[in-house]
């Protein structure tokens, strides 16, 4: 069977590299010396122009992003922010470098949050609110909104991997008040590592862009209100976390790939998840309501099956090729909560993590064709016949 490389991402498109030899030429790097048009400020207007935000603010990573934003909404120490307990492990990290304290709250078995312990634990004197969509799977964002509204708690999207999904018609990431992207090799655009935060609020972008380390008059390279800067200016620490010209040179020409990106990626993930649900023990949850998809990767349950089965499973899959990972079934996994040791009186989240031991994840990446997707499959659904077969030495 021809297996294709899981991995490997699609090539940067030619058109970058005219602009990369141009900054290797010239040696500009830093975003803040060129007067204007730097690759990292065009980026920012393309990004926001194309999501419909006023502002975008590039930086070093999505896990930055989220720092930012919580730094940013000026929460006093040790503030309690809410996140769900389905999550990577960059989300707790963001908050616990914000000096505030996570707190966990269950996720349901189709990956989404438990909207009843979500709204239980929004009244235990919550600051914010960060919404992780995770994997591309969207909560009830209009329920989220609502209990998030009523009491007056701003939300922070984690849209590190949902770049292109639409909720009710609604870009991920321009719902709540902050939404953060990835620019990491495995998210929907690569440029090894980056990231970009947008928001409609002139005042809190302000202070994420001060912060990023647009020191001195940097700042006004950044097409923001001017009061809101001049309010901040030497007020804020500076993390520099900025992007390079560099990153933006392979980001921009992605730009207008992620519309073809998303159709294949939809495409791709629902061929496989059709065909997977046709085992009696592999279940790919429904995505919710006016939910559309933007996968890269497919996550779906083992029903019916004990631990030995599945670690046969597992075993079968990547003996032929096809790499699965159980999200609670290694020692290590960074989406699995109670690796995340750094946070002071971790939680037990019984209803999360019943879910992560059955909970598998496979790479699917967008540019698969039909054969190398019915090629995986095929080894998915073989591996699970094999795990799953009781031995003749058994059989009365
Ligand atoms: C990748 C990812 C992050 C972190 O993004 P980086 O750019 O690597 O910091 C955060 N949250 C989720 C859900 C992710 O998938």
């Amino acid at each position: 069977m021809n297996l294709p490389d899981m991995h490997t991402a699609e090539p940067i498109p030619e058109s970058a590299r005219t602009e990369i030899d141009r900054l290797l030429q010239t040696g500009d790097l830093f975003r803040y010396t060129a007067a204007s048009d730097a690759p990292v400020s065009l980026l920012e207007a393309e990004f926001a122009q194309r999501m419909g935000s006023k502002y975008a603010l590039a930086v070093s990573s999505c896990s930055a992003a989220l720092f930012l934003s919580l730094k940013a909404l000026d929460l006093p120490r040790a503030a309690r922010v809410l996140i769900p307990g389905f999550t990577f492990a960059a989300v707790p990290s963001s908050v616990v470098h914000a000096d505030c304290v996570p707190v966990l709250c269950e996720v349901k078995d189709n990956y989404r949050i438990d909207l009843d312990d979500f709204s239980q634990k929004l009244k235990s004197g919550i600051s914010a609110v960060i919404i992780s969509h995770m994997r591309g799977h969207t909560s009830d964002m209009d329920a989220i909104m609502t209990l998030c509204d009523a009491a007056d708690v701003p939300v922070i999207e984690d849209a590190a991997h949902s770049l292109g999904t639409i909720w009710r018609g609604r870009i991920i990431g321009t719902l709540g008040k902050i939404g953060c992207f990835s620019f990491q090799s495995y998210k929907m655009i690569n440029a090894g590592e980056g990231g970009i935060l947008i928001t409609d609020d002139a005042d809190l972008v302000a202070r994420t862009i001060i912060m990023s380390g647009a020191y001195e008059h940097n700042w006004k390279k950044h097409p923001v209100l001017l009061g809101a800067f001049a309010r901040h200016q030497n007020k804020l620490p500076l993390y520099n976390l900025r992007l390079n010209n560099l990153s933006a040179a392979l980001i921009r020409p992605q730009l207008d790939e992620l519309p073809r990106r998303v159709r294949d990626g939809r495409r791709n993930h629902d061929y496989v998840a059709a065909r997977l649900n046709q085992s009696n023990y592999i279940e790919v949850p429904d995505p919710l309501e006016g939910e559309e998809r933007a996968p890269d990767s497919i996550q779906f349950n083992l029903v019916d099956i004990d631990d030995t089965a599945i670690a046969k499973f597992v075993e079968a899959a990547d003996a032929a090729g096809v790499k699965v990972q159980v999200f609670g079934q290694s020692t290590d996994n960074a989406r699995a909560f109670w690796n995340w040791q750094f946070i002071k009186d971790l939680p037990e989240l019984p209803q999360t993590r019943a879910m992560l031991m059955r909970a598998c994840d496979v790479r699917l990446p967008v540019r698969l064709k039909w054969h190398e997707l019915d090629a995986v499959t095929e080894v998915l659904l073989s591996s699970i016949d094999r795990a799953t077969k009781i031995p003749k030495s058994e059989v009365a």
